[in-house]
């Protein structure tokens, strides 16, 4: 797929006079180091979206009483860049992280975006500050595209003015030593969402409400949490930030999109995969109690969590209610590591991406 630059907008440019030092792609680790260059655009009632623009990388002023202070009413959405072997810089499916931020939006009450500006945002941007893509193996360039509102009000009520902002980080490789199976704790008592909620938008609340569970896992010991559902207590949700899929048998499970789930943009390309493969792929509610009976008959063969950070993470071993349960010895499973390979291969160019999912970022 190629693209020009849409001459529907004009995206004024002020570059940086100032440009940083760009780290060593060996020093790279994640979110802590940002490019040059920074896309904003504001909302007002009235006025709508207006002023999209390309400045240097600065601090906001933001007023106390600014509105996303007070309410967390934020969207938020990540997706990367990657420098292939033949030097093109391409974007892994923005077309559907533009789509997924509009739809966080609606739930969120903040003003519809325009996806053509979005994608706009991300391929200007990153085609301005492409000499900080990476180039070692693993590396990449994380977008991370953000709605605030900010209205100086402290009424309880959608704002009336937002700014949509777009900041880069170039990111180390999630795993510098291979695969590494985590360990993770079925949370019997916290939750992260539920049906109804806000678990199906990528929003700032839902990782607020994480961060008491994720917390209590790794003082048992634990890496990540697996989320179970909000009701009942009892049937897989997500597992951290990522989503969760478990083969059985021959039978690969993932829970059907309920409403508090976050349809990932990696699990819909994993499906995908495994569909064109051939293999029994089913989105339907897996209780923690079924992926026990599983591991007590010998069919519970690999669990893995699916998100743009990671792509996969094998679970090696999973906590429950005091019950200790390995998986596949606790090593990355076949299928595991087939799929990351799979993904890694498409987004840095080097196999066949016959859906369409990369789009090459051109020259402007
Ligand atoms: C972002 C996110 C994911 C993973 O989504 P990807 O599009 O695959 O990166 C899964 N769960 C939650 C809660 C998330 O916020």
């Amino acid at each position: 797929m190629t693209y020009q630059a849409n001459p529907k907008f004009s995206i004024p440019v002020t570059r940086t006079a100032h440009p940083k030092t760009r780290p060593a792609d060996d020093s790279l680790s994640f979110g802590t180091v940002f490019t040059d260059h920074i896309f904003v655009m504001d909302y007002e009632e009235g006025k709508g979206w207006h002023d999209p623009r390309i400045i240097p990388y600065e601090a906001f002023s933001l007023d106390p009483a600014s509105s996303v202070l007070h309410y967390a009413q934020a969207v938020f959405d990540g997706l990367k860049a990657f420098r292939g072997k033949d030097g093109e810089v391409r974007l892994f499916r923005p077309r559907k992280h533009a789509e997924r931020l509009n739809k966080s939006c609606e739930r969120l009450c903040i003003p519809e975006l325009d996806v053509e500006l979005v994608l706009e945002s991300f391929r200007r941007l990153v085609d301005v500050d492409r000499d900080w893509v990476p180039s070692k193996a693993g590396t990449s360039l994380y977008l991370r595209p953000t709605v605030i509102a900010n209205e100086n009000f402290l009424g309880v009520r959608p704002a009336k003015a937002y700014t949509y902002f777009l900041i880069l980080s170039p990111v180390g490789p999630y795993y510098a030593e291979g695969i590494n199976p985590v360990k993770i704790l079925a949370a019997d008592e916290y939750v992260r969402a539920v049906p109804g909620g806000l678990g199906a938008a990528k929003t700032a609340a839902n990782y607020a409400a994480s961060l008491y569970g994720a917390e209590v896992a790794k003082k048992a010991g634990y890496t990540q949490v697996l989320w179970l559902d909000g009701v009942q207590h009892k049937y897989l949700d997500e597992v951290g930030t990522m989503n969760i899929m478990v083969k059985i048998g021959d039978e690969i499970v993932t829970p059907a999109l309920n409403g508090a789930i976050l349809a990932g943009v990696t699990r819909d390309s994993i499906l995908t995969l495994m569909r064109d493969w051939g293999l029994k792929v089913s989105e339907r509610a897996i209780s923690i109690d079924e992926v026990i009976e599983a591991s007590k008959k010998g069919t519970l063969a690999e669990m893995w969590g699916t998100g743009t950070a990671a792509v996969v993470s094998p679970v090696g071993e999973l906590g429950y209610k005091g019950q200790k349960i390995i998986i596949n010895g606790g090593k990355t499973g076949e299928l595991t590591q087939k799929l990351y390979d799979a993904i890694v291969g498409i987004q840095y160019g080097q196999t066949n991406d016959a859906h369409g999912w990369t789009e090459p970022v051109v020259k402007g």
